[in-house]
């Protein structure tokens, strides 16, 4: 049991492991940057955006 060749497996193993948990969160905006999805259009828009870019519509806050 053990051995350096089988610890560097592991923990590389380990730290994939970890990053492809960590990915996920990382990609997802913040809160109160997220993207506001028209109703209507169901275009992307801005957090800051009152009116959706593409047809117009009010966006609700
Ligand atoms: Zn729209």
């Amino acid at each position: 049991m053990g051995g350096p060749l089988f610890m560097a497996v592991a923990f590389g193993l380990i730290g994939l492991w970890v990053v492809l948990l960590a990915l996920p969160g990382l990609r997802r905006p913040p809160p109160g940057c997220e993207p506001i999805i028209c109703p209507l259009c169901t275009h992307s828009n801005d957090a800051e955006a009152k009116t959706c870019k593409a047809c117009g519509a009010a966006l609700k806050q």
